[in-house]
């Protein structure tokens, strides 16, 4: 690694994790990252993909691919602030957690640091918006306090989905346990609530189903002021698929619903000209959508 150039914190001099805001109308969008991999093998996400298929795509390097064809992602939330309401959006992965992929078991990372740093305690969270609930979505809501996780935002409602629940629900017992360990702590201590898929939870921000990659996933739609953003969740993962929508990736629950989903989702954001926040996109997660042919192009902001 080389040397620092000055003396600021050392997060954010990496720029691969310094903090990125967005105005949407009088609302601010801010990312806070818990982790970037670089140079990752396409096929690792997306059994269609190839290296040459990726750099035929010029336009993902050097944000979202590198020239050799390898890709990167990022896991980060995002933090909205609207009519003066702090909502957190899909915490990560968080610290601690016994995990089966081993880029996510047992870490510890300075999230907190950096929402701290970024001038949100944990406190300040009203609102959780989960976009379903794999692991790298519903970490940062608990933490450890001896050997019990407790909740991380307890001034917040939690928000789930009854079919991302059950999901989950149904999906422990391979070596990891995030019913356990992430959700069921925030429902004992009554931070919980059940809501519709398409939920509108005021102040400008409503919820759009977006299923196939879980069976309750969703999408969150902010307004402001005639501005509109959306929040992807993971009904995609990376750019790339903008231009190659058909491409699923390997944790699509239901892959033909996932394709119908993205397409639908993708003309939607190109239609209403919304700026995109795609929750896995590296270095520059924010942008418009443009057609191209059948397809999709994505201009970061
Ligand atoms: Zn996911
Ligand atoms: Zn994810």
């Amino acid at each position: 690694m080389a040397a620092r150039a000055d003396d600021r914190d050392p997060i954010e001099a990496d720029h691969r994790v310094a903090t990125q805001r967005w105005k949407v109308g009088s609302a601010v969008v801010t990312s806070v990252v818990e982790d970037q991999i670089d140079g990752i093998p396409p096929q690792f996400f997306f059994s269609d993909a190839t290296a040459d298929a990726i750099v035929g795509h010029d336009w993902l390097v050097p944000d979202y691919a590198a020239a050799d064809g390898t890709i990167s992602l990022r896991v980060q939330a995002f933090v909205i602030e609207i009519d003066d309401v702090t909502v957190l959006v899909d915490p990560c992965v968080g610290n601690g957690k016994v995990r089966t992929l081993p880029f996510w078991h047992d870490q510890s990372w300075p999230f907190l640091e950096r929402m701290a740093s970024a001038g949100f305690s944990p406190g300040a969270v009203e609102l959780v918006v989960h976009t379903h609930l794999h692991a790298d979505h519903v970490g940062w809501d608990t933490h450890k306090d001896g050997e019990t996780w407790v909740p991380t935002f307890t001034g917040a409602r939690h928000l789930y989905t009854e079919a991302d629940l059950e999901y989950c629900r149904a999906s422990a017992g391979d070596g990891e346990d995030v019913f356990g360990d992430s959700i069921a702590p925030i429902f004992d201590a009554g931070l919980a609530d059940v809501v519709d898929g398409d939920a509108d939870l005021g102040h400008g921000l409503v919820l759009e189903p977006s299923p196939g990659h879980t069976p309750g996933h969703l999408s969150l739609w902010v307004e402001s002021d005639g501005e509109k953003a959306l929040i992807t969740g993971d009904f995609l993962h990376h750019p790339v698929q903008f231009a190659e929508p058909d491409w699923a990736e390997i944790a699509d629950h239901d892959a033909v619903l996932a394709r119908q989903t993205r397409r639908r989702m993708m003309a939607r954001a190109a239609e209403t000209g919304a700026l995109v926040l795609g929750t896995h996109f590296s270095s520059r997660p924010a942008g418009r959508v443009v057609v191209d042919g059948d397809r999709w192009r994505f201009h970061p902001a």
